[in-house]
């Protein structure tokens, strides 16, 4: 697409956000593979509209308060990637104008103090832990708050499980293979910490000790992709100041943690941290597609079990990751990968979209837990904490019962013998 952005105004992610605009040439073909197209019907809320309002935006053509509606309601599930075929960037276009135009004016009181809470809370375990439990303990009065955080409300579980933290250093056993870091994210230590707890027994039983250093924080994808880029490279400096000291792998058991600190390159785009944010992300890499490289110990189960993967939007388009998983599934004897429809369309979680923009978040929630009771599985598998809990809640409301595990959880399962006593769905 032509332009006159003037680049050299723009900071040190001008010039990604140009080479995304002008690689797009306005073919369309992103527009069908589009969840909020999708649901909405209109151009302005497709990747090309966007693309084309950032445009004009950053051209002095248009107000950024005009095109704000239209890019808050992307999900930024970079599902257009995938299908782009002129490779368009879109992802770095979204991240870095989302940091350069800020427009909370645009917002209303309650979208702004929705936003407000959730950043001040979810990254943080602790402050998010005691929200939560907060918020159980006030259930009974939640008819009663503002119709404006509802969606805030919604999203309290309700149960919380105890708080684990792991131990610094898990070895491996018998001969050991390689040691690796884990970064545990921070919704996950809160709403599921089984999972890390899964992934650290699955890695140790291949022979890999693992190390989960504990000045770590949360990756910063969740500033980083509302546009609080200040506090979203205070904390990718404080995981690279944690994770220094050597060249082990990083592993994440989050896609969004994953996605995220691949972007440290680009949010620390002319910051002196630039360096070391390209040797972390270097490092980064998601869980299964590590464990994929190892031989692990046979599983299997002693009843047929039907699998439906679902592809998080972070791993499958943002790092192209979809085969790994779906490989170690069909590793354990017994069990059956069964097709999900729209497998990578998203399920409307993304980070704080469901607190954002509640109202396309359900509709994609409820698409989504349709096509899991359509798929008529045993268990839905997938690789992000933030994707459970919207497809787990979406799939309760239906009456549905289905587990919906991590990929880690359900090898740990097989790995010990308990995978078929996972309570089968309705
Ligand atoms: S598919 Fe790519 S090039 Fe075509 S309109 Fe979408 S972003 Fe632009
Ligand atoms: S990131 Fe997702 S929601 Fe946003 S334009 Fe691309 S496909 Fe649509």
């Amino acid at each position: 697409m032509l332009h006159r952005i003037p680049v050299e105004t723009l900071g040190p992610r001008g010039e990604a956000m140009a080479q995304a605009v002008t690689s797009c040439v306005h073919c369309g073909f992103c527009l069908p593979t589009c969840p909020t197209y999708e649901v909405l019907g209109d151009e302005a809320d497709s990747p090309r509209g966007r693309i084309f309002l950032m445009k004009e935006v950053l051209e002095g053509n248009l107000k950024p308060e005009d095109a704000a509606p239209h890019i808050d309601r992307c999900l930024g599930c970079v599902s257009c990637q995938s299908s782009c075929p002129s490779g368009v960037h879109y992802g770095d276009l979204l991240s870095s104008y989302r940091s350069s135009t800020h427009v909370d004016s645009a917002r209303g009181f309650f979208a702004k103090l929705r936003r407000k809470i959730a950043s001040l809370t979810v990254p943080y375990p602790r402050r998010f832990a005691i929200a939560m439990r907060l918020g159980q303990l006030t259930a009974s009065l939640a008819r009663f708050a503002p119709a404006g955080l509802q969606p805030l409300v919604e999203l309290v579980p309700e149960s919380i499980p105890p708080a684990q933290t792991p131990p610094e250093v898990s070895p491996g056993i018998g001969k050991e293979i390689a040691t690796v870091t884990l970064h545990i994210g921070c919704a996950a230590q809160v709403l599921n910490p089984d999972i890390t707890a899964s992934a650290i027994r699955v890695l140790n039983r291949c022979g890999v000790t693992v190390r989960v250093p504990q000045s770590q924080v949360c990756c910063g994808s969740l500033h980083w992709h509302i546009g609080d880029s200040a506090r979203a490279i205070k904390l990718a400096k404080k995981n690279i100041t944690a994770f220094a000291g050597s060249s082990d792998a990083i592993l994440t058991t989050a896609a969004g943690c994953g996605s995220g600190m691949h972007e440290y390159p680009l949010m620390l785009a002319g910051d002196s941290a630039a360096d070391q944010g390209q040797q972390f992300s270097n490092r980064v890499s998601d869980i299964s597609v590590y464990l994929d490289s190892l031989a692990m110990p046979p599983m299997k189960v002693s009843r047929p079990i039907r699998i439906a993967y679902h592809d998080a939007c972070h791993l499958a388009h943002a790092q192209r990751v979809r085969r790994q998983p779906r490989d170690l599934l069909a590793r354990i004897e017994g069990v059956t990968l069964v097709p999900l429809v729209d497998s990578e369309l998203c399920c409307g979680s993304a980070g704080t979209y469901n607190i954002d923009q509640p109202e396309i978040a359900k509709e994609l929630g409820q698409r989504k837990a349709q096509t899991v009771i359509d798929a008529r599985c045993d268990i839905v598998a997938l690789g992000n904490i933030g994707c459970q809990v919207q497809i787990e809640q979406h799939l309760r409301k239906l009456g549905n019962h289905t587990p919906v595990l991590h990929v880690a959880q359900i090898l740990d399962l097989a790995q010990q013998g308990k995978l078929d006593a996972v309570p089968i769905g309705d």
